[in-house]
This record gives C-alpha cells, sequence and structure tokens, in this order.
C-alpha cells in the first residue's frame, strides 16, 4: 500500500462505552472476520478482561477497507489501547503509534472522567480525535446533552461528532469516511532509514518474543540484522508480518504498516516498550519519540498463605512476569509472612488484576499486604533514598524530611453531590483547584491527591457517595513534601517491624489506634499483662493492655479424664504452632493477616 492509502488510528473510550463492540464492527464491515465470529469479542480476549470491562494487551489490527467515493482500497490500522486508569502508559505509547483517534462517548452516560484524561491526552500527542456518539439505539440516549459536553468540556465542535450505533451497525460508513478524510497518512522520511516503534510485546512459548511494531520509515524483512537503540542489542529477524487479526506473515513491512516483528528475543526483559528498532548499520541515531520507562508505582508483599506453597508462587509469578514487564519482584521475608516477594505494580487495579491472576490461573492461595507507594526520604546526610517497605524507613532521627507522589485527577460527579465529594477530598489529603459545569447537572473536579490516600477505597466511596454516578481518572504527578511519620506498634515495649507504616501525621493516632484494637483483639491472654501500644518516634499515641489469665487449660475439666485432658493439652500446643513469638508474647498469624490484608 502507497503511504497516502494507510491510516493507523486507535480508539479511546471511558469503560463500557463501546470501545469492543465498535471495534468488532469495523472488523467486521471489513470482513477481516466473518460475523458468525462475532460472538466471541476478538480484540480483547482475557477472561478477566472481559469480566472488568478492561484491556490488557493492545493488539494491532490490519483491516482493507473498500472507499467507495474514492473506488480505492485503503489499509487501516486499528491499534487497541488498554481501558483503564492504571494503564494510562499503555494508552500512551499506543497513541504514539498513531495519527488519529476515535474518540467513543456513550449517548446515554454522557462525558466521563476517562474520556477527557484520554482526550487529553490524545491532544498531547497531537491526534486528529473523531468524537463519535454511540449506542444512539437506545431510548434514553441524548444526543444534544452530550454534544453539548463536547463543546463545553473538550472544545471540540459538535457538529464533527459521529452519532451511532455500533450494537445496530448504524453511523459505521460515516466512521470509515472520517478516518480516510480526516487523519492525516503516515509522515514521510526521505532517507528510507529503518525507524519502527515497538509499542508492546506478547511473549509466545514456540516463537520467542514478539514484537508489535508501528513502521515509521524504511523497510524491514526476514534475515535482516537489527538493532534496538535504548539497549543496543542487535537481532536477525525470522519473520515479519500482520495481524488480521491472526498473524499473518508478510514479505516484509513498509513505512506507515503496523504488524509484528518475530527475532532471536528470548525474553521480554531484554526489551523495551517504546524503544526504537533500526538497521545494525546505517541504522538512525535518534529515537522516534514516544519512549516512556515504565515503572511501578504501587507495592506490596505477597506471601503464599501456606509456606510450602512458596515454589508454586515463585514459578506463578515469573511467569505471570513475562508477558507482563510491568511488574517488578524482589525476593522478601517478613518475621509473621515468611517468606514472599516484594511486587510492584503501575497502579491498584494492576495489582488486584495479578493477584486474582496468581489464585485463578496458577491456583495458589496468597497473602497481599497493604500497598505502599515510593516515599523519597531525604536524610540529614543530605542522601535521598527511596523506600517502598515501611519497615525499611530509618530511624526518624536521620530523617530531615519525607516527600511522597501526588496524582493529578479528574473527578466527574452529579452536581447535587458536590458537598459529599468535597468532604471526601479533605478527608483524602485532596486538594480541589477548580470546577467546571458539565451540562446541567454534571460537574468536572480538577484535583490533586497524594497517591498514597486514594489507593484503597477512594473509588468505593465516590461511587457510593454518587450513587454509581461519578468517575475518577488521575494520572502521576510531582513529589511533594508531607508531615509523614513511622507509626510503629509495640508489644510489651518491643516494635513489631511487619506492622509499622508511614502515615500522615495526622492520621498517626486514629491509625495506631485501630491497629492496636484488631492486635487486642486476637491475641489471647498470657499469664502476664501484655501491653500493645502505637507510637511516632518514641511518643506513645494510643495503648490498650490485655490482662493475665491463669495458664492451667485443664482446670475446667472436672474430674479425672485423662483422655480429655490430653486432648485439650494437644489442643494447645497445635494452637502454639501457628503463633509467632515476641519477646514472650505469641502473636496469632491472622492477626497479622486481619492488619496487613488489603481489605
Ligand atoms: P468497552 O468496555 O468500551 O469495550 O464496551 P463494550 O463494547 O464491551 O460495550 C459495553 C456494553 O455496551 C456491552 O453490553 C455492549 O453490548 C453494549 N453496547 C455497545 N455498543 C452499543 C450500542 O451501540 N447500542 C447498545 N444498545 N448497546 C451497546
Amino acid at each position: 500500500f502507497p503511504r497516502e492509502r494507510i491510516r493507523n488510528f486507535c480508539i479511546i473510550a471511558h469503560v463500557d462505552h463501546g470501545k469492543t463492540t465498535l471495534s468488532d464492527r469495523l472488523l467486521q464491515m471489513t470482513g477481516t472476520v466473518a460475523e458468525n465470529k462475532m460472538k466471541e469479542q476478538i480484540l480483547d480476549s482475557m477472561d478477566l478482561e472481559r469480566e472488568r470491562g478492561i484491556t490488557i494487551k493492545a493488539h494491532p489490527v490490519t483491516m482493507i477497507y473498500y472507499f467507495p467515493e474514492e473506488k480505492e482500497h485503503y489499509q487501516l490500522n486499528l491499534i487497541d489501547t488498554p481501558g483503564h486508569v492504571d494503564f494510562s502508559y499503555e494508552v500512551s505509547r499506543s497513541l504514539s503509534a498513531c495519527e488519529g483517534a476515535l474518540l467513543v462517548i456513550d449517548a446515554t452516560q454522557g462525558i466521563q472522567a476517562q474520556t477527557v484524561s484520554n482526550a487529553f491526552l490524545a491532544e498531547k500527542h497531537r491526534l486528529v480525535l473523531i468524537p463519535v456518539i454511540n449506542k444512539i439505539d437506545l431510548p434514553t440516549a441524548n444526543l444534544t446533552l452530550v454534544k453539548k459536553q463536547l463543546e463545553d468540556s473538550l472544545a471540540i465542535p459538535a457538529d464533527e461528532a459521529i452519532a451511532t450505533s455500533a450494537k445496530e451497525g448504524i453511523g459505521i460508513d460515516q466512521i470509515f469516511k472520517a478516518i480516510i478524510q480526516k487523519i492525516p497518512p503516515p509522515p514521510s522520511f526521505p532517507d528510507q532509514i529503518l525507524r519502527a516503534l515497538i509499542f508492546d510485546s506478547v511473549y509466545d512459548p514456540y516463537k520467542g518474543v514478539i514484537l508489535y511494531v508501528r513502521m515509521f520509515s524504511g523497510k524491514v524483512k526476514k534475515g535482516d540484522k537489527i538493532l534496538l537503540l535504548s539497549s543496543n542489542k542487535t537481532y536477525e529477524v525470522k519473520e515479519v508480518g500482520v495481524f488480521c487479526p491472526k498473524m499473518v506473515p508478510e514479505e516484509a513491512l513498509y513505512e506507515g504498516n503496523s504488524g509484528y516483528i518475530i527475532a532471536n528475543i528470548k525474553n521480554t526483559a531484554e526489551i523495551k516498550i517504546g524503544d526504537t528498532l533500526t538497521w545494525e548499520t546505517g541504522g538512525t541515531t535518534t529515537a522516534l519519540p514516544g519512549f516512556q520507562e515504565i515503572s511501578p508505582m504501587v507495592f506490596s508483599g505477597i506471601y503464599p498463605l501456606n509456606s510450602s506453597e512458596f515454589e508454586k508462587l515463585k514459578n506463578a509469578i515469573q511467569k505471570l512476569q513475562i508477558n507482563d514487564p510491568a511488574i517488578t519482584i524482589s525476593p522478601e521475608s517478613s518475621v509473621a509472612l515468611g517468606s514472599g516477594f516484594r511486587c510492584g505494580f503501575l497502579g491498584l487495579l494492576h495489582m488486584e488484576i495479578v493477584q486474582q491472576r496468581l489464585s485463578r490461573e496458577y491456583g495458589v492461595d496468597i497473602i497481599t499486604t497493604y500497598p505502599s507507594v515510593i516515599y523519597k526520604v531525604s536524610l540529614r546526610s543530605g542522601k535521598t533514598i527511596e523506600v517502598d517497605n515501611p519497615a525499611k524507613l530509618p530511624d526518624p532521627s536521620y530523617i530531615d524530611h519525607i516527600a511522597e507522589p501526588y496524582v493529578k485527577s479528574y473527578l466527574i460527579v452529579p452536581s447535587e453531590n458536590i458537598g459529599e465529594v468535597m468532604q471526601l477530598i479533605s478527608e483524602k489529603r485532596g486538594s480541589c483547584e477548580s470546577t467546571e459545569s458539565l451540562g446541567h447537572d454534571k460537574v468536572i473536579m480538577h484535583c490533586y491527591f497524594p497517591l498514597n490516600e486514594i489507593l484503597v477505597d477512594f473509588n468505593d466511596k465516590l461511587k457510593s457517595i454518587t450513587h454509581g454516578y461519578g468517575s475518577m481518572d488521575y494520572t502521576p504527578d510531582e513529589y511533594r513534601i508531607s508531615d509523614l511519620v513511622k507509626l510503629d506498634i509495640l508489644v510489651n515495649g518491643e516494635p513489631i517491624e511487619a506492622l509499622s507504616c508511614i502515615v500522615h501525621s495526622s492520621k498517626a493516632e486514629s491509625r495506631g489506634r485501630s491497629i492496636i484494637h484488631k492486635l487486642k483483639e486476637r491475641i489471647p491472654r498470657h499469664l502476664f499483662k501484655i501491653a500493645l501500644q502505637a507510637a511516632v518516634g518514641g511518643k506513645i499515641l494510643a495503648r490498650e493492655d490485655i490482662g493475665a489469665i491463669g495458664k492451667n487449660v485443664t482446670a475446667k475439666c472436672y474430674g479425672g479424664d485423662i483422655t480429655r485432658k490430653r486432648k485439650l493439652l494437644e489442643k494447645q500446643k497445635e494452637g502454639k504452632k501457628r503463633m509467632k513469638t515476641f519477646g514472650k508474647v505469641d502473636i496469632p498469624q491472622d492477626a497479622f493477616l486481619e492488619i496487613l490484608k488489603t481489605d
């Protein structure tokens, strides 16, 4: 295909607004897949993705479209984008492979938080945006309102919007026409040097690593020697091809194409997504824009529930990582939980998905610890260290100050809930910079939050306040210095490292109280009194005591039934096994679980 008749585009949308249905419809109308195959939605295939309405991996698909107006065939490459906030780095790299995007909005729901952040992201990548208002077949569709929202909040002229029903197949021809007429063809590089952007990869046990690439210039074919710019590693190409939507080998890939390259790459860890691929000799030395190192933002410990399953867990995590290099892992051990791993994730949803896959696909029962962000701790010595595990925080006397990551966030909420939402924002140490109205009954709130505060239950609370009508999205922002302290939990004066946490000083006392309360409920009485304390830098913020009891468990047996007595003693011994001893105090494992677990 000549460059002028190629278009590379993606579809961006809030979850459930119809991206998958529309993608399938485009594939079907171009004959890329037959209609009877439509039932299984093709683009996002993993069960978990379907269930949670998100797309984890971006799959590119090549379609050939006959444009009747010009009596010409066009090659349309649809680069799928993942649909959730945690994956905004993935959205971002998919966008770098495109010249345009369809922005799909549900006509019954209107603009949501992800619509706004996706539109901003697309603008940043200078993509041509084609607004698509979907589900117009539904009686509650409100075209006028959505058009007004488009103009008010995104400054997109309403008459550019295409009204569609992906389900009924309405307005699809107009979409093809707009893709061809509004989205520019791929740019040209006169030097014809090989430049390809690696925007994703998958691992195949037989073929090794499969690179998803967008060709910007030159051509690549079997036998070529290629170089990856950032790692400076070279490989020989074994196969090139396109997705239709299954992999179809081709002679070569040319400028403007999107497709795949298989070289002798053994491990996904060898490549960097967003990297530029060129010739080994005579190639380019300048990287294509779009490279963004991915780094995890949320950390948590993952331990086998049963310590004999450690090897099984290790295998499972390593397998997961091959296909999802965004997960980082390092060994960790904890007095309370045994051997496990410290894992880094892109966000909370990413973490949940990995946890679910571990138990569902690999059958390992796991315990995950309370999530943490990366704190930047400036020491009095002038050094700055990064801490993702509160147990690793140095003694307060060495610390000058601590900075924590903030996120920039958009909330879209019904106007009537603003008061309660404002209260939630301040509870979470956030600030609302501005609000603007979105149609007559909704507002967009532009906010900043410490990432740590929105990790666990923010979204649930927002949904509950707004009866499900509120939505939020966020992007990472700068680090800010905060009044953060290490909260220690002491049992009879001895700090229990596994229970330490980093909290804002204003929340230290309440958090401390809640932890020692849970401990008190779960630590059995001992022969002596046990003091439970929550402290910050030696200052006690909260205290509870567990009173002493007599030891003789057989005392309540009347008479001399010796078998009964023995049974009781054995039971007590067994109970002891699941205890961890600190000083002279036995703490049951489930006490740790109750405090450390996520929910
Ligand atoms: P995604 O999360 O953006 O990929 O959304 P899906 O394509 O999975 O669609 C979400 C739901 O909306 C599914 O139940 C679809 O059947 C439904 N849906 C998608 N497009 C339309 C449409 O044009 N009309 C109607 N009535 N329902 C639609």
